[in-house]
């Protein structure tokens, strides 16, 4: 240890001696006022960042993670602190009624719940372990409506690829119970796409999303990304929104 280090310590020391003793009920009261919970939070991510390479790089994952929704998340909270009904209330309920919020929020609801919602959803259909196919119910769903696993793959990389700017594309299950592929712009989720239950998988296209590993090149990330999906999840997902 060098002296910049002991001089750094001896500082550390003496500031902590400073801080308030956390005991007694008026100070428990004070600190609840202070740092109550936020009404969002970032839900763990499940894995490590580097966990998903070399399909989907550290880098872009903590970032991803860390700024990007973790800023929605922020953001989403600023919100709630002016507008206690966003709170106690599922996402997905508020998403599909955004056209009844007060008119200067619903933006705001759409960007930022929007995005908190999808990446939420986005970290749990990847996963470095699991089945590396579908199984089951969702595997027969995917043959009846578009063939093969391949056939519903080119057309949700079709829809990644056309998605102009930023955005997402997605399976989801329709109002008739059958598979299909759309894509929302910006952070719209599926819950806005008129019905339609539910998403089963969703892939973010938006730069932030591969711009560092594959620069302009989406569809090499999009090929890439199936690598990582998480099946069980998807399967999972879809016989909910059967019932
Ligand atoms: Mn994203």
């Amino acid at each position: 240890m060098n002296r910049r280090d002991s001089i750094k310590l001896a500082v550390g020391a003496s500031a902590a001696a400073f801080l308030p003793p956390l005991v007694g009920a008026g100070s428990d009261a004070a600190l609840a006022q202070t740092v109550a919970p936020p009404a969002f939070t970032l839900p763990p991510l499940g894995y490590a960042f580097d966990a998903l390479e070399p399909h989907i790089d550290a880098e872009t994952m903590r970032i991803h993670y860390e700024k990007h929704h973790a800023g929605y998340v922020k953001n989403l909270n600023d919100m709630a602190t002016q507008h206690a009904s966003l709170a106690g209330v599922s996402m997905a309920k508020t998403l599909r009624a955004i056209d009844k919020l007060p008119t200067g929020i619903q933006d705001g609801v759409r960007n930022n719940m929007g995005g908190h919602w999808n990446h939420s959803f986005f970290w749990q259909l990847m996963t470095p372990g699991g089945a590396r196919e579908p199984g089951g119910k969702l595997k027969a769903a995917i043959e009846e409506a578009f063939g093969s696993l391949d056939a519903m793959q080119d057309a949700v990389n079709k829809a990644g690829l056309a998605r102009f700017g930023s955005g997402w594309a997605w399976v989801g299950v329709g109002a008739q119970g059958k598979l299909v592929v759309f894509s929302t712009g910006n952070q719209d989720s599926p819950h806005m796409v008129a019905g339609m239950r539910g998403g089963v998988l969703g892939v973010d296209v938006w730069e932030h999303a591969y711009y560092l590993k594959h620069r302009s090149a989406r569809g090499a990330y999009l090929k890439a990304w199936w690598n990582v999906v998480n099946w069980d999840k998807a399967s999972e997902v879809y016989e909910q929104l059967l019932v």
